[in-house]
């Protein structure tokens, strides 16, 4: 298995820590209002990573958080708490949005066939984990106390902004706006705020630093951790997290620790919409039920993600949509016509062997989705193949594209013909029943004229253009 690794900036071989196993971290979501297709996106990711893990014969353990604190509107501990804003905005408890959209979210993951990952942890039930790593960073002599707030002092390590490659002189030189005067360093961050300008914050916790809420970056450390150990194998996100988020993430996680943590950083590239980044306080926000209302089936955006590689930006529109729907719908309609032909091959022949494997080393090259579908529909077109082999290599190649191949059912008419052919057909079914296989055999041959083969299926016959 090959995967780039943010860190490095290259395509890498993927060695685990244990051997066999995976320990896999991924940013959740804030549930503070439903996730838009641009983050659907970032999960879809994710889960094709996993099931191309487990096709490469790891187990995998995928850990993933949920915000429901802490997160503000603002990257540098500005703006106002996230999930405060929509309780105050909607009338409702923070408490009560928080489990709302985090069901919303969960229907969309299930409805893209998204694997759920084996652990699921809210921030609001580690508090206390969260509380357990700042004292630890605090007797380590990384944090600073100002104004009632606890900082991590970037200053204190000598490796902050790896990740993101970040130029620490020429951000400290560079004039920038600085919004809370508190900070040594204007990239310090909060790890727990007790005297902030959220004076109403509903969620609070006693801690030794007073009473008061966690900074947003402590908790996937926490988390993450308390999960998977000190030192684990991939952690993932979005883009837009490599330079404040995950950066953060790892500077107070190696603090604490004083080793390394995560091996691979994996991210996904933005949807767009338009020419700029799909995003929740843009007016192109899209959900996945705006998709279904207008008549999608959530799994047309999962090909449709498909389409693009991971590490490429998409571009979200209803025509490109629209292309995905009509590919997705026409792959189901073959699969429900094999269907109705065979079985799963249990032995496939050796070429559709040869499709499996090539599909496989297209994904496990730092997942390459765009080859292994267009490996699918050749496979599908391959006249070399017999329709349990097809069934069989289709049913393989979905365990990691999630199309809910399985499912398929044929929609349309059976007879590719006209009413006359359908009828000819008819009259050979009965012509073999009543065992006049002459002209059974005489209707197949002006069939055949006409430009039709019959083919016989254990549901019944059936034409097929000859191409
Ligand atoms: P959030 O709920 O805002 O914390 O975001 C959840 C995930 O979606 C994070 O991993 C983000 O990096 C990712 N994300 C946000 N916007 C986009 C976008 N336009 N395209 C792809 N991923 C995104
Ligand atoms: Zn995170």
């Amino acid at each position: 298995m090959k995967l780039y690794n943010t860190m490095s900036r290259r395509i890498e071989d993927f060695v685990p820590i244990v051997p066999g196993q995976v320990s896999m971290y991924c940013c959740g979501p804030t549930v503070y209002n439903y996730a838009h297709i641009g983050n659907l996106r970032t999960y879809i990711f994710e889960d094709i990573l996993k099931r191309t893990l487990r096709r490469a014969g790891y187990s995998v353990k995928h850990v993933m958080n949920i915000t429901d604190v802490g997160h503000l509107t603002g990257d540098g501990d500005d703006g106002e708490d996230k999930m405060e804003k929509t309780a105050r905005e909607t009338g409702k408890s923070v408490w009560d949005i928080a489990a709302f959209y985090t069901e919303a979210f969960f229907n969309d993951e299930k409805a893209l066939n998204i694997i759920r990952p084996d652990i699921v942890c809210k921030a609001t039930d580690h508090i206390q984990d969260m509380i357990d790593l700042i004292k630890r960073l605090e007797d380590r002599g990384h944090t600073y106390t100002a104004g009632g707030n606890v900082y991590f002092s970037i200053d204190s390590i000598d490796d902050y902004g790896k990740l993101a490659r970040l130029n620490i002189d020429e951000l400290k030189s560079g004039a920038r706006i600085e919004v809370d005067s508190n900070k040594k360093n204007p990239k310090d961050f909060v790890l727990w705020f007790t005297n902030s300008k959220f004076a109403g914050q509903a969620m609070t916790w006693d801690s030794p630093w007073g009473r008061g809420y966690p900074g947003w970056h402590i908790e996937c450390s926490a988390m993450s951790m308390k999960y998977l150990g000190e030192h684990f194998d991939i952690h993932c996100g979005g883009i837009d997290a490599i330079p404040v988020h995950h950066t953060n993430e790892i500077a107070q996680s190696e603090a604490a620790t004083g080793k390394t943590w995560v091996n691979y950083w994996c991210h996904g590239e933005f949807l767009l919409m338009g020419n700029a980044k799909m995003s929740k306080s843009s007016g192109g926000f899209v959900t996945l039920q705006t998709l279904i209302g207008k008549g999608y089936n959530a799994l047309d955006y999962r090909y449709f993600c498909l389409t693009g590689h991971y590490r490429s930006q998409l571009r979200f529109s209803y025509d490109a949509l629209d292309a995905a729907k009509s590919a997705r719908e026409g792959i189901m309609e073959r699969i429900g016509q094999l269907k109705k032909e065979a079985a799963p091959a249990d032995q496939p022949s050796s070429k559709a062997e040869e499709y499996m494997k090539a599909f496989d080393e297209a994904m496990e090259n730092d997942l390459g989705a765009p080859q292994a579908l267009s490996l699918l529909w050749k496979m599908l077109k391959d006249g070399e193949l017999s329709a349990a082999d097809k069934l069989a290599a289709a049913y393989h190649m979905d365990e990691i594209l999630g199309l809910g191949l399985k499912e398929a059912v044929a929609q349309k008419a059976e007879a590719a013909g006209t009413e006359e052919e359908m009828k000819l057909l008819e009259e050979r079914a009965q012509a073999k029943k009543a065992k006049d296989f002459k002209r059974a055999d005489e209707i197949r041959d002006e069939l055949k004229r006409r430009g039709y083969i019959v083919k016989d299926t254990p549901s019944g016959a059936i034409l097929e253009r000859i191409v």
